[in-house]
């Protein structure tokens, strides 16, 4: 196996060249002391932390797995030295708020380190997003008193964060969720029900567990605006903010699964647990957003991460593997086979994991950049059109990003031929980990669905406009000689726009359903030709950025061709046929 490298000089570029953050950072009073070379600092011993900590544990984790031993489970040999090493290094709050202990490292540099974490192990990565995510909801919601108690300790890594949604009947359709609170005198909650899949529920790797769990209040409404959010945590806070008695909230079991095996995936049974609102009565969902959508780009880096690993694997491999002559005589070796890397078929499957794991990590170096404005720029005309583009873009960064990152580890298996089925090469294990990030985190027809429903045709169009107006300006920069991919890439935003536009005149109940996961593709592929014109043409980019920028636009892009004839499809190609 490969030892893991760090992708930097790539993430300097995009953050330095492309898309110049430190320039953007500059202008937002509370990033103005993140300098370029501060940033460069954290990416370098971040990866140093990734490959010397997390990546030497991912294999023995997948091995061993989590084990349940009556309501307790323990973490695979070496999760416990290695999250402490990782915690007490401070990088579970690294994205976190200053003011409880957080580090306050923008986002568009936060997406780089996560996506090594995933890249190394994503098992364990998941443990600390959650954390952040819980974090990021309960400063964004709770109450001064939530937050002091909880956020210190979970930035410090002392204890873990987790997001409590489904139940047994209830997975995509929160709206019928059972779990419920009764209120008990002292300002608290007793939770009752049950929550399956929670990643993260139990496990020996802190003191504490900090539950956010949805549930109903006995006066609540019906339906997804009944749902309150509180906070639960496994071990009752003293006064003095140390963990002390058990709370009523247990672990069943735990699943066992495909792949990720060494993050646990619990279910919790809440008997009258102990629990704390955040916020407002019946506005849970809406909180929980916060946490959902933090996680949806987290999970699209999953897919880059796993790709990226996948693809470093499958390089190396194809250098050093030898099988049959090049069909170029001028590239023999003279031996009597060459290295499989001469082969044009086997660059295909390299090149395509190469161009698809660059550009998702531009996409989400982008929108982190536009997740940082949101939050920090002073002018809130610009946080507002960085409001727009993060709502439009993250269902397609977390849908397109796993899907192209399960591509991706099936390709670089493919490029190792019967050694990627086996365990030895860790290939297997790379396609069995990658493949639930389309499917947790609301899955990835969901994401297609809220793109085309929430984020287009509600609001006529708009935020899609705003976008392609955006790119059709970038490409006037774009030098002349790449004119036939900037009028592709217009000729098809175009063709998008006229048929939203006839989407939206349309009484089909069914027609948003039948081309959302279309829609999503198409977003996914324009998006990503942008980026990769926007990253050839930058001036310090070098020759292979302009190589891959024409693989794309050769070989991947023309797919863009049947998804635009798929634009046509109306719903009784799908709910015609008798099933
Ligand atoms: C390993 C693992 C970890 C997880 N971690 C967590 C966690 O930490 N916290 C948590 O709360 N949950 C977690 N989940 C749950 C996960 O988010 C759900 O499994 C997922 O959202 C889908 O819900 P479901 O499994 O009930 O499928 P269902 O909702 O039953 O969906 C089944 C199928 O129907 C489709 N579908 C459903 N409704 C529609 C619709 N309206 N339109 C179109 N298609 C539709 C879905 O896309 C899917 O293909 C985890 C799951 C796994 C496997």
């Amino acid at each position: 196996m490969a030892d893991y490298q760090a992708p930097l000089e790539d993430m300097r570029f995009l953050l330095h060249d492309v898309f110049r953050l430190p320039d953007q950072w500059a202008d937002m009073p509370e990033l103005a002391e993140m300098s370029g070379d501060l940033a460069d600092a954290i990416l370098e011993e971040g990866g140093k932390v990734c490959a010397q900590v997390f990546a030497p544990i991912n294999r023995s984790g997948d091995e061993i797995g989590c084990q349940w031993h009556d309501g307790d489970v323990t973490t695979p040999e070496g999760f416990k030295e290695a999250w402490k090493t990782f915690a007490d290094a401070g990088w579970v709050g690294l994205g976190g708020a200053p003011e409880f202990g957080g580090q306050g490292v923008p986002k568009g540099l936060t997406v780089l380190f996560e996506e090594m974490q995933y890249a190394t192990n994503s098992s364990l990565a998941l443990y600390s997003v959650l954390t952040a995510g819980a974090c990021l909801t309960l400063n964004a919601h709770g109450s001064e008193a939530l937050k002091n108690t909880y956020l210190p300790p979970m930035y410090e890594g002392r204890w873990t964060g987790t997001m409590c949604l489904t139940e047994p009947h209830a997975g995509t359709d929160l709206g019928i969720i059972r779990t419920k609170a009764e209120p008990l005198d002292d300002n608290a909650y007793a939770i009752s029900g049950t929550k399956i899949f929670i990643t993260g529920g139990e496990h020996d790797l802190t003191e504490n567990i900090v539950h956010l769990v949805l549930a109903k209040l006995p006066d609540a409404p019906p339906g997804p605006k009944g749902i309150s959010l509180f906070v639960v945590p496994k071990y009752h806070v003293g006064e003095d903010g140390s963990a002390g008695e058990r709370n009523a909230v247990h672990c069943g079991s735990i699943e066992h699964k495909m792949g990720i095996k060494a993050s646990s995936t619990a279910v919790l049974n809440f008997d009258g647990a102990t629990g704390y609102l955040v916020g407002e009565a019946h506005k849970g969902l809406g909180y929980m957003f916060t946490m959902m959508n933090y996680e949806r780009l987290s999970i699209g880096l999953q897919g880059t991460g796993q790709a990226d690993w996948s693809y470093q694997q499958a390089l190396a491999y194809a250098k050093d593997r030898v099988q049959s002559r090049a069909a170029d005589k001028s590239l023999r070796t003279g031996e009597a086979a060459d290295p499989i890397i001469v082969h044009p078929d086997v660059r295909r499957m390299l090149l395509t994991q190469k161009a698809w794991v660059e550009a998702g990590r531009a996409l989400a170096v982008y929108l982190g950049g536009q997740l940082d404005a949101v939050k920090y720029h002073p002018d809130t005309a610009i946080q507002e059109r960085a409001a727009g583009r993060v709502a439009l873009l993250t269902p397609v960064a977390k849908a397109f990003f796993t899907d192209r990152g399960l591509d991706c580890t099936v390709l670089a298996q493919q490029v190792f031929g019967g050694h990627g089925y086996v365990r030895e090469w860790g290939m297997e294990q790379a396609v069995r980990d990658a493949r639930i990030a389309q499917i947790y985190e609301g899955t990835n027809g969901i994401q297609a669905m809220d793109l085309i429903g929430r984020k287009v045709l509600a609001n006529k169009g708009e935020w899609l406009q705003q976008f392609f107006a955006d790119i059709r300006m970038d490409l006037e920069a774009v030098s002349s000689d790449r004119h036939r991919q900037k009028d592709d890439l217009v000729r098809v935003m175009t063709s998008v726009e006229d048929h939203v536009g006839r989407w939206l005149k349309s009484d089909d109940a069914n027609l948003a359903g039948t081309q959302a996961y279309n829609l999503m593709e198409l977003v996914g592929y324009v998006a990503y030709g942008w980026l990769w014109l926007r990253m050839a043409s930058n001036d310090q980019a070098g020759q292979g950025k302009a190589d891959t920028a024409g693989f794309y636009f050769a070989w991947l892009w023309p797919q863009v061709d049947t998804l635009v004839r798929r634009m046509e499809c109306d719903s009784q190609a799908f709910m015609a046929p008798g099933l």
